[in-house]
């Protein structure tokens, strides 16, 4: 079969390459300059060093089969991400750890303490958090909430945290121990050489063939494909019929500096009174490499609502969004001869590693539905 797969992202990439070595041919198309989607890192021309376009990627994962499958076409540094944060003119390390803890309440605290100290700061009489600053409020106590998050969160949604879900909270921890490890996952890495080597090194193989800078618009009606797989945004397919569905945005202000600027790799900036979110300093991402390299570059990140010309950076998934979104799904769903797939074809925020282990899945999927001559389905996951 003939298959064109809109987007040279790791959604792309791992479908292409698995349907390539089944001995189908394959034409993946993207609309920008490089191959690795939102994961495209490239050297900077002016220092040398290895630039996150879109913001910093870090990988993580407890999926032992995702981490096999990156090893196969990249080679991977330890990489462990300890995150800072700047409120009320202090750094804290962040997670809220028992570090943490101590250092904003200036005591000296056992676990066991801490952890009691913080249910008295917890709001008592909140028993089913409505929102985001409830479930704070009720985890953390209104002065962690406050230094930490309030802000912060009001930035990166453009929203008062009341108008936020409480899941969004649910999944940021709280450790009574000094483990400043940001992620929880066995296996934590960056790739040597950048995600777009990797990403390129995926898509290498004798039946695939890479056309950048074209646009699905252009190619969809020009050639005889048998099916797509679609990873670019689900509303865009269809022409925005039901409205376009809402992501915030990033604005990265680049800073060139000599030497180390911020002594670490990222500093989230919690006060509201600071427009930026954090600060990220990316040669710190390469810490075998950093000092090779006499200057340094950073970027302020700035969010945004996206609009119409913006890269979409994470979908916002609030009550009109799902309504919206509950509509293209349907549309989708008497569509033939496309799949959706990954974090724009379904609409939803994806880790790399969950990117990578859900196009796993759905080559498993679409082998079973090939081998018995079954369309392939719509979507392999559930966008809702
Ligand atoms: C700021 C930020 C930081 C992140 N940091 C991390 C991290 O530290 N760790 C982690 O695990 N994950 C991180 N992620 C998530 C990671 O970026 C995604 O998991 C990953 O990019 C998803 O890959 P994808 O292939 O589904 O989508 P994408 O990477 O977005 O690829 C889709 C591709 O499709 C192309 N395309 C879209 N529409 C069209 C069209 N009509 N025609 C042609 N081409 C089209 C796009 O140009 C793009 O290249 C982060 C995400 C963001 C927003």
């Amino acid at each position: 079969m003939h298959f064109c797969i809109v987007g040279a992202g790791f959604s792309g990439a791992v479908t292409a390459r698995h349907l390539a070595e089944r001995g189908h041919r394959i034409t993946v198309i993207d609309e920008r300059a490089h191959c690795g989607g939102n994961c495209h890192t490239a050297r900077d021309p002016q220092t040398g060093i290895m630039l996150h376009h879109y913001g910093p990627h870090i990988f993580h994962t407890a999926q032992e089969n995702v981490w096999q499958y990156v090893q196969r076409f990249g080679k991977f540094a330890p990489y462990i991400n300890r995150v800072k944060a700047i409120s009320q003119g202090r750094v804290y390390t962040l997670p809220i750890t028992l570090l943490t803890i101590n250092q904003f309440f200036g005591r000296t605290m056992h676990p066991a303490e801490a952890r009691e100290f913080i249910h008295q700061q917890a709001v008592q009489d909140i028993t089913t958090p409505r929102n985001f600053e409830e479930q704070a409020l009720h985890m953390i106590g209104p002065a962690l909430y406050e230094a930490f998050f309030k802000g912060y969160t009001t930035k990166q949604w453009g929203l008062p945290p009341t108008d936020l879900p409480a899941a969004i909270l649910k999944r940021l921890p709280v450790r009574f121990n000094y483990d400043d490890n940001y992620f929880s996952h066995p296996y934590q890495g960056i790739p040597i050489e950048g995600y777009t080597a990797l990403i390129e090194s995926i898509l290498t193989h004798p039946h695939i063939t890479v056309r950048l800078d074209t646009a699905f618009e252009t190619f969809r009606n020009q050639n005889n494909l048998d099916h797509i797989i679609y990873t670019g945004p689900l509303d865009r397919y269809f022409r925005f019929c039901h409205g376009r569905l809402g992501y915030r945005t990033l604005d990265f202000e680049r800073i060139d500096a000599e030497g180390d600027y911020q002594g670490t790799a990222v500093i989230n900036y919690c006060d509201a009174t600071t427009p930026y979110t954090r600060i990220s300093e990316h040669k710190h991402f390469a810490p075998w490499e950093a000092s090779l390299f006499s200057k340094t570059v950073c970027f302020r990140e700035y969010s945004r609502l996206a609009g119409p010309e913006d890269t979409p950076y994470y979908p916002i998934r609030l009550a009109r969004e799902t309504t919206m979104l509950d509509r293209y799904v349907r549309t989708a769903m008497v569509t033939r001869n496309v799949s959706f797939l990954g974090r724009l074809g379904t609409y939803r925020y994806l880790d790399m590693d969950v990117t990578i282990g859900e196009a796993l899945e759905a080559c498993t999927i679409m082998d079973q539905h090939l081998a018995l001559g079954k369309p392939l389905p719509v979507f392999f996951t559930d966008p809702h």
